[in-house]
Formats: structure tokens, C-alpha cells, sequence
């Protein structure tokens, strides 16, 4: 099966066995839990868009493995061409469904994965790039969607994993047996984890001899052992269970996060990618912060046209889109945009290949990329709400609206230019509701700035990466001072 479909893909959820906790009660079945469900349409659309031809180029590659067509999310970058398409492939996503469709961490956390265990065996001779190479494949053949799981709960920031007051602040090794090793401590932010089948664990900061047990990276099915979570809360979440479409702003997609624990799971050696090897824990944090850093340069985009779009249509609704002032921070909303997708197709444009054969992102530019991202949607945000007016906050329910009296009291009020049903203008008001303050808020706003690293991760990385000593050296030759 080398391209699920949407149907198979949810069929397939449903045979997992996980253990969540939402709101203080177990939830058995995930799949169609009116919080979770939506969050799950939005990864369902990355095997939807796969099998339509007039997206099959983004959506699909050739793998470098067998030759084999595969989901674009399963794939090894081979070139600058894929880390392109791979941008463009999260833009479209981002328009198609306005919310975080998940599947990206994984995909980053595969392609980091797979350069860092290469390079890791030609140093030390360990041999974990091949065993990775065979997981790959699995992934492929199956197209299953991985989550990749990187940040660690962190407890003390002031201290290493290994002095933490709880050694399990940190995902760590408890025990080293013949077959395999036992894990013990939790993923926390942790993106899409029940619309997954696997998870590709990774460290979350560079570590020092004193951290070698942290220093880990593995996979295991997302329904292993020992594996929990407990369901992250969103803004305005429980309008779900309310059944109003409306209301909800967006009714069909989401994203979802969760706090994921593992209690002493037991993981084989054959799935085992790093374990002590501390001097490339540092490597393997930066290599996939930076293809997630590249990656917001695409899903956030395609967001944000469809927040450029619902502000336009308020807008219009509004009767207010031929104000000049109006037109002009469209303007400003279009051209904010457009800079973080250049940032994308920059970062990727400027790749090079590793000793993997897999390609990575100018880091530089990637980093640049995401600190545009902790501002400008930021801006996007602030302007579609000035666009929209205050009613997005306080216009009654859509049980108003459908109320046989004052249902027409609503109508008659709320209307906005003739013509324009007051419902559509409802529809669009409660989608820029959603986007910069509801649920999908999560994705566009706070994980703008923290997803992939909070701003000062990035700033660490453009100061590493910026060579201010060459830019000294121009300045010297061009001033003609000599030392
Ligand atoms: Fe993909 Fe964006 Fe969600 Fe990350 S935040 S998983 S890049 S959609
Ligand atoms: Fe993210």
C-alpha cells in the first residue's frame, strides 16, 4: 500500500489502541471525539490531496529508496527541487484546511534523522543509519504518518537533564537489555500525536557527557506499551460539543497537542537511533529545528491566505472594502505573507546535499525564516481583527440566529450590506474569531512563536550562523584600515 487513502488512513487510526485522557476522562475512541475529530480531518487531507491529480506533483514524490511513489510526508528531500515542492506542499495544506494538518514534524524529524545517523556511523562506526533506512522504508511502504517528538518537559531551565530535582523531566534510557532499552519520560507540545502511527523521538537540546542517557532517539508506535497522553486544551475547544457550526468558526478542521508520557517502554534495538552518542544530540536538535523552522514558511502562509481572504470578505460584508485604508492593509497582510513564503523557498532554494544524499536547508536562512514567523502573523492577526470590527467577539450565538422569534431580531441587525445574507457575514466574523483567538489560534498565533522554537532559539542560531567576522573584514577592506 504505498498511498493510503483518506478512508484507509482513518480506518487505520481506529485499530490503535491508545490511552488519552481528555478533560479528566478516558476517551476510547479518539477517532470520532467531536474535539479531536477535526484535527484528524486535517491530517486526513494530506492522503485526500495525495490521490488528486492537479496536486499529485506537490503531494507526491519518487522515493530515493525503491523508486516507489510516496507521500511527499514520508519522503527523503533529494534535492532543492523537493525542498521546495515540500514548502509549497505545506502552503496548499494550510489553505485547504486554515489549521496545523500535523504530519510535518514528522517528515522534519525523519529527513533530520537520517543526515545526523548517516554522519554519527562514519564517525563512530555505530551502524544506526542503516537500521534507520529500514524504518524508513516501513514508514513508505505503509505511509504512515509519523509524529516526531522533540521537546521534553524541561522542569528547571536552569539546569541539566541529568541534575533535574526528577530525572524524567527528560526523556532518558532506564535500562539497557540484550534486545532493546526502556525509556522512561515525557513529550510535552506534542503536535498531532493521536493522528499518528509512529513517533520518531529525538532530544531536545544538545547534551554533555554527564547527559549521555538523554542523549536518545527511537521510534515506536504511537499506541506502544507504557505510551499515555493527556489532550492539550484549546480556546473556545468546548464549542465542539456544542453542534453549532457556526459558532465554531471553522467546523471541519484543527490541530491538536498533548502531553505524552512514556512509562517504561520498551523499545528493540533495530528501532534505536542514538543512544548516548551526546556529541550529535546538538546536531540532530538543529537539523530538525531548522526544516520545521523552513516548514513555517509554508503551512503558516497558507493560514494566513485564508485569514488575507476572510478579512477581505468581512470587508466586503462590511460594505467597507473600497476604503483606501482598507485596501491598503491587505495590502500590508498580502505583502507580510509573502515575505515568510519567500523566507521557505529562500531556506530551501539555498540547500545543499549531506553525506546521506538527503538535503538540508541554508539554517541561516531557515532561522530568519521563523523569526519573520514569531512576528508577522502576529501583524496578519492584528489587521484582520481592525479589518473585521468588534463583532467578531460580540455577536450572539448561532442558537440566536436560528431562534424562531429572536432570530429575526439578529437578522435584522446584524446585517451588513444588502444583499449579503446576515449568516454569511456571521460565518466569516466567527472564522476570524477562530483563527486569531479560538481553537486554530493554537496554530497561527502561539505556535507562530513558540512551535520550532521559541524567538531566542533562532536569535542563538542567526548569531552562530550570521559570520559577523567576514561582514568586519568587508567593512575593513572597504574602509581601508589595516591592522
Ligand atoms: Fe506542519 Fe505547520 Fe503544523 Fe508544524 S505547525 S506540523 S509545519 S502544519
Ligand atoms: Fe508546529
Amino acid at each position: 500500500m504505498a498511498l493510503m487513502t483518506g478512508k484507509q488512513y482513518e480506518d487505520s487510526l481506529r485499530k490503535m489502541k491508545f490511552k488519552v485522557y481528555l478533560m479528566g476522562e478516558k476517551v476510547d475512541n479518539p477517532v470520532d471525539h467531536p474535539i479531536i475529530r477535526p484535527s484528524m480531518n486535517s491530517v486526513k487531507m494530506t492522503y485526500e490531496l495525495a490521490h488528486d491529480p492537479q496536486h499529485e506533483d506537490l503531494m507526491t514524490a519518487t522515493s530515493s529508496l525503491d523508486g516507489k511513489k510516496v507521500n511527499r510526508f514520508c519522503h527523503l528531500h533529494q534535492n532543492t527541487e523537493d525542498l521546495i515542492k515540500k514548502v509549497k506542499m505545506q502552503r496548499l495544506l494550510g489553505q485547504k484546511t486554515a489549521a496545523c494538518f500535523q504530519r510535518c514534524v514528522g517528515m522534519d524529524a525523519m529527513n533530520a534523522v537520517d543526515s545526523v545517523t548517516c554522519e554519527m556511523d562514519q564517525k563512530l562506526g555505530t551502524n544506526y543509519h542503516e537500521r534507520f533506512r529500514k524504518f524508513m522504508k516501513m514508514v513508505q511502504d505503509n505511509d504512515y504518518t509519523v509524529d516526531g517528538a522533540m521537546t521534553d518537559p524541561k522542569g528547571d531551565r536552569g539546569v541539566s537533564p541529568s541534575k533535574q530535582a526528577d530525572p524524567d523531566l527528560f526523556t532518558h534510557v532506564v535500562e539497557r537489555r540484550k534486545e532493546g532499552i526502556v525509556v522512561r519520560g515525557a513529550k510535552a507540545h506534542q503536535t498531532g500525536a493521536l493522528n499518528s502511527h509512529w513517533i520518531l523521538v529525538m532530544p531536545t537540546i544538545s547534551m554533555t557527557k554527564d547527559d549521555a542517557d538523554y542523549a536518545l532517539s527511537f521510534a515506536c508506535p504511537a499506541d506502544a506499551e507504557g505510551i499515555s497522553y493527556i489532550y492539550g486544551r484549546q480556546s473556545c475547544d468546548t464549542r465542539k460539543l456544542e453542534g453549532s457550526e457556526i459558532d465554531v468558526g471553522n467546523c471541519r478542521f484543527g490541530g491538536h497537542e498533548a502531553l505524552m508520557v512514556f512509562d517504561n517502554v520498551f523499545v528493540p534495538w533495530e528501532n534505536v537511533f542514538m543512544c548516548g552518542e551526546y556529541e550529535f544530540s546538538g546536531m540532530l536538535v538543529e537539523r530538525f529545528a531548522g526544516y520545521h523552522r523552513q516548514s513555517y514558511g509554508g503551512c503558516k502562509v497558507g493560514v494566513g491566505d485564508v485569514l488575507i481572504g476572510a478579512a477581505a470578505l468581512a470587508a466586503d460584508y462590511n460594505g467597507a472594502s473600497k476604503a483606501s485604508h482598507v485596501k491598503d492593509k491587505l495590502i500590508e497582510m498580502i505583502h507580510l505573507n509573502e515575505t515568510l513564503f519567500s523566507c521557505g523557498i529562500a531556506c530551501s532554494a539555498q540547500g545543499h546535499k549531506t553525506a546521506s544524499g538527503t538535503y538540508l536547508i541554508d539554517l541561516l536562512l531557515a532561522n530568519v525564516c521563523k523569526q519573520n514567523v514569531t512576528r508577522f502573523p502576529y501583524e496578519i492577526a492584528r489587521l484582520a481583527e481592525d479589518i473585521a470590527g468588534g463583532l467578531m467577539v460580540t455577536m450572539p450565538s448561532e442558537k440566536d440566529l436560528r431562534h424562531p422569534e429572536i432570530g429575526k431580531i439578529v437578522d435584522k441587525y446584524f446585517k451588513g450590506v444588502n444583499g449579503v445574507p446576515t449568516e454569511n457575514r456571521c460565518r466569516v466574523m466567527r472564522l476570524v474569531e477562530n483563527m486569531t483567538l479560538g481553537t486554530a489560534a493554537v496554530g497561527y498565533r502561539t505556535e507562530s512563536m513558540h512551535g520550532a522554537g521559541s524567538p531566542q532559539a533562532q536569535r542563538i542560531m542567526i548569531s552562530r550562523q550570521g559570520n559577523l567576522e567576514q561582514k568586519k573584514k568587508l567593512a575593513k577592506e572597504i574602509a581601508r584600515i589595516k591592522d
